[in-house]
């Protein structure tokens, strides 16, 4: 009988418990226990029903495109649960010198594809867009090292286009600057266009058209979610796993090798097990496994997290007809405010408030989370409040206003993060039985940590 030790209870660990599970039922040899400091299971997955609403604490969906989230919902049989984006009222606005401005049709990521929308926004001046032409002239070929994503989209279009897109966009999903993110780990594909085409316009023409010279699909949504909330996913992977194998409340404090297995120590208890599944946020990673390996630990603790403040505020009717249409909006950091976004939530999915409500997520991270963090909650509610009268003019009193802080819970591939990556690949293949699963490595977003998670389980399970 193998035994393997999870250590960690979000949607990584529990992908990889949920794995080890698939495995036991079809007859294989295996038991698990999972280890989760506190008293939920989930981690960053919480969801709140208020007054009709669906509120999202952390996650609000995931990008259809990445298929190992919804496959785990198929396998798990709430398909039916899934939910796609309201993609033909999708609109997205940037705040711009305090103005929301909507952002031209056909711009793929910060890449224009259809020149009469975006040449007639008032989101980027004439210097910019002159740039957006020049682009289409960029010689193929990569630079050859690693930069960070401000300095790549400052090569191609300017330090505007930085300013407007590239970092607003990014902050929303890493919660930190293009100036520290690495363009090959965070945009892969982008850094490949520039090798192959040169030009990312001219990239992006050409793979519209393959596309379009394929049979013709409607497209899928951009963007899944679940009707009950991302929580549901997390609440139904549990239902599934053996309730015995699951140890909340018990933070692990290290884990060491012995006799060619591993012992997890979590408070006055130690146990004895053939692999772990280290599911953790890199730095807590790095904690645990700081007497097994100091190099190990020592790289683990050079990936960079940084905090997270979501808000949600649920209005009534009036105000939902107020809001303009759309998903929302981006606040780009010259423009000097401590909100980084707003989602208009019951515009962007189905099933998300009820006809006569308005739900609002806003969203703080980096310094501007670091700056409101100590405030009490209803502090951080005003602030909220005041910019969304001087960016919306809304000043009606919420009905509900939650807010929801997150600790060091979204990972920064900086610069250099892919060699880091294979320092630990090389220093994990010396401690056999170890696995790593967690946003903390190939991809911050929920399905890239569903499929760490299953990949670690069947590492362990395939040695
Ligand atoms: C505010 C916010 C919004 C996001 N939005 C999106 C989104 O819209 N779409 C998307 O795809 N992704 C989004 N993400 C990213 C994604 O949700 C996370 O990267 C992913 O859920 C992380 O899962 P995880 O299991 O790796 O880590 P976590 O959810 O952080 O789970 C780690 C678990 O380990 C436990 N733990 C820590 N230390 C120990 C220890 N020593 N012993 C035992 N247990 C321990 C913690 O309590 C926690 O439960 C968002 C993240 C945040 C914070």
């Amino acid at each position: 009988m193998k035994r393997i030790a999870i250590i960690g209870g979000g949607i990584s660990g529990l992908s990889a418990a949920f794995a080890l599970d698939e495995q036991r039922r079809a007859g294989g040899d295996v038991e698990y226990v999972l280890y989760e400091s506190s008293p939920q299971l989930g981690g960053v997955l919480r969801t709140e029903h208020i007054d009709g609403c669906v509120v999202e604490a952390g996650p609000d969906s995931f990008i259809t495109e990445k298929p190992w989230a919804a496959d785990l919902c198929r396998t798990l049989g709430i398909g039916d649960q899934l939910i796609g984006s309201n993609d033909a009222d999708r609109k997205t606005y940037i705040l711009t010198r305090g103005r929301l401005v909507v952002m031209p049709d056909g711009l793929m990521f910060m890449v224009p594809t259809k020149i009469l929308p975006t040449g007639l926004s008032p989101l980027f001046s004439w210097k910019t867009k002159l740039r957006m032409a020049g682009e289409l002239f960029h010689p193929p070929g990569a630079v050859g090292h690693d930069e960070s994503v401000a300095a790549f989209v400052e090569r191609h279009y300017g330090a505007e286009m930085v300013d407007r897109l590239a970092d607003p966009l990014l902050s929303g999903v890493y919660g930190g600057e293009a100036a520290n993110l690495s363009v090959r780990a965070v945009l892969p594909r982008f850094a490949e266009m520039e090798r192959t085409h040169g030009s990312l316009g001219r990239a992006m023409l050409a793979a519209r058209k393959k596309m379009s010279a394929g049979p013709s699909r409607p497209a899928p949504p951009l963007f899944t979610s679940l009707k009950n909330g991302m929580q549901h996913m997390a609440e139904t992977v549990v239902s599934r796993l053996t309730g015995s194998s699951l140890l909340t409340n018990t933070p692990v404090q290290a884990i060491q090798r012995e006799a060619g297995g591993w012992v997890v120590s979590a408070g006055m208890q130690s146990d004895h097990f053939d692999g772990v599944v280290v599911a953790l946020p890199a730095p807590a990673a790095a904690q645990v496994l700081r007497m097994a390996s100091p190099e190990l630990s020592a790289e683990l603790g050079g990936v960079q997290y940084s905090s997270s403040i979501t808000v949600g505020l649920g209005y009534d009717r009036e105000v939902r007809r107020s809001l303009p249409p759309g998903f929302g909006f981006l606040v780009p950091r010259s423009e000097g405010r401590r909100l980084l976004a707003a989602t208009f939530v019951h515009n962007k999915f189905p099933h998300r408030a009820p006809e006569d409500r308005a739900l609002l997520r806003c969203f703080f991270a980096g310094v501007n989370a670091e700056s409101v963090w100590a405030f009490p909650d209803d502090q951080i509610v005003g602030i909220v409040r005041e910019e969304l009268q001087e960016i919306l003019g809304l000043s009606a009193e919420p009905l509900f206003a939650r807010v929801y802080k997150w600790k060091s819970a979204m990972a920064q591939y900086g610069v250099g993060h892919l060699d880091r990556l294979d320092r630990i690949e090389r220093l994990r293949q010396q401690l056999p039985g170890l696995a790593l699963a967690g946003n903390g490595y190939r991809g911050i977003g929920v399905p890239d940590c569903v499929r760490s998670g299953r990949e670690a389980a069947k590492q362990l399970v395939e040695t």
